[in-house]
């Protein structure tokens, strides 16, 4: 599909007004990166923002990710919204969107100064445009793209029924969460596992999990991660897909990963093999 045909199927559905917040004249999107949603944190309440990232690149195809893993997907972050990530991080804010993760602090793999903080300060000055949810989902429908639950932040941070809407629309998806114990979000996230006790118990439950490990403890229902250097970085996530949570009767099985990115070498499975 062309980018005028988009702009035109836009309008149809959303109106002029609309569409010229999120097109230009010449058809392309205005912007790489739109506010979604705004509001409480389930996890504290506290103030949050959902930002969907990298959506011109995931729809130019042709232009390679930044990110080699995961490939040119749409990317997604969660982020409280009276606080820089940086300052979150620091303080501890980051409990708003990150919850229970363990990796939280030192051993997080993302680079919270990089992607998550520019974001927020372009949200914070205003020069974000400001999507609804089933707009971004027709837009990824469209343009079947792929889409990352969680590039920074916990998914179960947002409402459920905001993040299913979107993954209905996707071509496939990702997504992993530390905040789930009831399993809300099994559609969409795979139950992250940070030991072996974990993993154990995520396949008591029906659930499919993702685990960080040492290499060596890797279990028999577990399945090396096919992008990783142990994997043989045999594919990406945008064409693999296999980390879209837990269907119903689902008999895949879960995945398992080194440690890996910006925090591997602090990451808790370095003191798990010591
Ligand atoms: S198993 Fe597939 S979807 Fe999951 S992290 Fe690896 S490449 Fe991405």
């Amino acid at each position: 599909m062309s980018n005028k045909q988009a702009r035109r199927g836009f309008l149809e559905s959303f109106g002029v007004d609309r569409a010229n917040i999120v097109f230009g004249s010449k058809g392309g999107l205005k912007a790489n990166s739109f506010v979604v949603w705004e509001g409480p944190s389930r996890l504290d309440g506290k103030p949050i923002v959902m930002i969907a990232a990298a959506i011109k690149t995931a729809i130019a195809s042709n232009v390679e990710s930044a990110n080699g893993k995961t490939g040119a997907m749409v990317q997604s972050y969660f982020l409280r919204a009276d606080v820089s990530p940086l300052d979150a991080l620091a303080s501890g804010a980051d409990v708003s969107i990150c919850g229970k993760c363990p990796l939280r602090g030192a051993s997080c793999y993302v680079q919270v100064g990089r992607a998550p903080q520019g974001l927020w300060e372009a949200y914070k000055r205003g020069t974000l445009p400001v999507i609804t949810v089933a707009e971004l989902a027709w837009l990824v429908d469209r343009f079947s793209l792929g889409f990352r639950f969680g590039s920074y932040g916990d998914p179960a941070s947002v409402d459920a029924a905001l993040l299913l809407t979107i993954k209905a629309s996707a071509r496939l998806s990702t997504g992993y969460s530390h905040n789930d114990p009831k399993g809300a979000y099994k559609a969409i996230s795979m139950m992250s596992a940070d030991t072996v006790e974990d993993a154990i118990q995520a396949r008591d439950v029906g659930r499919r999990s993702f685990r960080v490990g040492p290499i060596e403890s890797r279990l028999p229902w577990e399945s090396l991660c096919p992008a990783s250097a142990e994997g043989g970085r045999k594919t990406t996530c945008e064409d693999c897909g296999l980390c879209d949570g837990t269907r119903e009767n689902d008999s895949r099985r879960s995945i398992f990963i080194p440690p890996h990115g910006a925090g591997a070498k602090k990451h808790p499975a370095y003191a798990m093999a010591a």
